[in-house]
């Protein structure tokens, strides 16, 4: 089973490629260790400024990744409470986990139906059996001699990892 620092580890590096930068990592170090709070908390513990912490806070939400709550307090203009949940969090995980073997078990078949593909050693280019009879073989851009490559490898590659993710969703999910 995955631990949930391994969860929260995993989050901040989903979060650190939506975000760009480390921003989001202190936000979520915050939440760890003091949260529930409010996002003026967030931004004097986590020196932040506040409308960055709003900002992280609404993209990290609309992952899944945190969540927030409106005090019951009855009186108008509560502020919400901002908390990470970790079984909804590892629901998330899996779920986003599970999307990215679907595209690759598509990405496999798509590869595994090609069979063979054509390329242009200058440009790079890449074209399917039929594009190359059509270009008779040769670039469309350079002219060159296109030349024929197995998706074998590829196909093995997309495989292994399939396997490698098929391992962590298990593990995520045992608890779920
Ligand atoms: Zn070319």
């Amino acid at each position: 089973m995955v631990s949930d620092s391994q969860l929260i580890s995993l989050v901040k590096m989903l979060s650190k490629r939506i975000i760009g930068d480390d921003t989001a990592e202190k936000v979520l170090d915050v939440l760890v260790s003091r949260g529930p709070m409010t996002d003026e908390e967030i931004a004097q513990v986590s020196g932040l400024h506040i409308n960055q912490v709003r900002r992280i806070l609404q993209k990290l939400a609309e992952e899944g990744f945190i969540t927030f709550t409106v005090p019951q307090t009855g009186r108008v203009g509560a502020q919400q409470m901002w908390s990470i949940d970790m079984s909804a969090l590892r629901h998330v995980l899996h779920r986003r986990i599970r999307e990215v073997i679907e595209k690759l078990r598509e990405r496999l078949r798509y590869e595994s139906e090609l069979g063979a593909y054509f390329t242009c050693e200058k440009c790079g280019g890449h074209y399917t059996m039929d594009q190359a009879m059509e270009f008779e073989f040769r670039c469309p851009l350079c002219g060159d001699y296109l030349i024929q490559e197995s998706t074998e490898s590829l196909v093995k590659a997309i495989n292994s990892v399939i396997e490698k993710l098929k391992v962590a969703e298990q593990k995520v999910a045992r608890s779920v």
